[in-house]
């Protein structure tokens, strides 16, 4: 199928960009378009006007200040996979990232893009909740910075206002003395996630986890933190019995129905497994010192 029709402008600026979409709400920013042009193929999206910021100079770049990994808007997820600044930061960000579709859309799709699209089995998002994150949004009135729990609302939902650039996404560095890890179950690799799991992990000098941030996709309507796995394991050794019953636990975050890839209930058994998984592995790494 081919796209409805729609204008298309190529500002130079962000404020020509925020002046374009301000001025039509119709209007949908155009960043790699590998979600926004199969969608508009489909007619799932029929934007009145595309803001291609492509050509807007200062809006690439990945660094590393004040604890953050500062991502820029045009940066794609492969400049991202592959810097090694980031990597040393927070390598659950690599880890992640090498789910996420293949390498040709890697090559062009932005991680920011991937965040604004807000996909509720998307990677980047969950690990965006994950280690805390926000992105930073400019409009009209000024700029405001946005945490990963307030942004993302639904399944290709988020709070950003349709007059809002987001211009950068901010992942926290990995704690000090810390461990993560992530891991996802698919039919094929490059799928979106049928279920995923990513998990922060500190250990305190006895031994138990007195740090635990968990976080899961594609089992509801939006990427989420799991706050009462948390609470069983902190404190814990994390011994066997301490992960089975974290994931018995995970079990009751999923909410996505029965569909063509997977039922609740088998959804519910991946999110248990994953969790045990991924928890001890970010235990094992936070032992190494990793
Ligand atoms: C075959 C295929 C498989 C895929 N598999 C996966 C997968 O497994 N996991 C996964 O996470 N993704 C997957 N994707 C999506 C891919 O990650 C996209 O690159 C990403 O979702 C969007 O990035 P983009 O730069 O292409 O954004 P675009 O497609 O240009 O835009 C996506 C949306 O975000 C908005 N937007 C983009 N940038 C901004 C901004 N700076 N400010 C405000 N709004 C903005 C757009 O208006 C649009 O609504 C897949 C895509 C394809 C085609």
């Amino acid at each position: 199928m081919k796209p409805a029709l729609f204008e298309y402008s190529a500002p130079q600026t962000v404020a020509e960009a925020i002046a374009l979409l301000a001025a039509d709400p119709g209007a949908m920013v155009l960043a790699g378009g590998q979600s926004l042009v199969p969608a508009m193929n489909l007619r799932l999206a029929s934007p009145s006007r595309l803001v291609d910021i492509q050509h807007i100079p200062g809006l690439s770049g990945i660094s590393v200040a004040g604890g953050e990994i500062i991502v820029r808007a045009l940066t794609t997820h492969r400049e991202l996979e592959l810097s090694g600044e980031a990597h040393r930061a927070n390598p659950v960000i690599r880890e992640a990232m090498a789910h996420v579709a293949h390498i040709p859309i890697r090559n062009r799709g932005t991680v920011v893009g991937s965040l604004c699209h807000a996909d509720a089995a998307a990677e980047m998002p969950m690990v965006l909740v994950l280690t805390g994150g926000s992105v930073v949004a400019e409009g009209p009135q000024g700029t405001r910075t946005i945490g990963a729990e307030d942004f993302f609302q639904f399944h290709m939902t988020t709070s950003r206002e349709s007059h809002e650039l987001v211009v950068e996404a901010r992942f926290p560095v990995l704690p000090a003395g810390a461990g993560a890890a992530f891991d996802e179950f698919t039919r094929r690799h490059g799928d979106y996630a049928i279920a995923a799991v990513g998990a922060i992990v500190r250990l305190g000098r006895d031994g138990a986890a007195d740090k635990v941030a968990v976080a899961t996709c594609g089992v509801g309507s939006r990427p989420m933190r799991l706050p009462a796995v948390e609470a069983r394991l902190i404190g814990t050794r994390l011994a066997a019995e301490d992960l089975a019953a974290a994931g018995e636990i995970a079990k009751d975050a999923v909410t996505a129905p029965d569909d063509i890839n997977a039922t609740t209930s088998y959804r519910q058994r991946v999110v248990a497994t994953l969790v045990r998984r991924v928890v001890e592995k970010a235990a094992h790494r936070a032992g190494q010192g990793r």
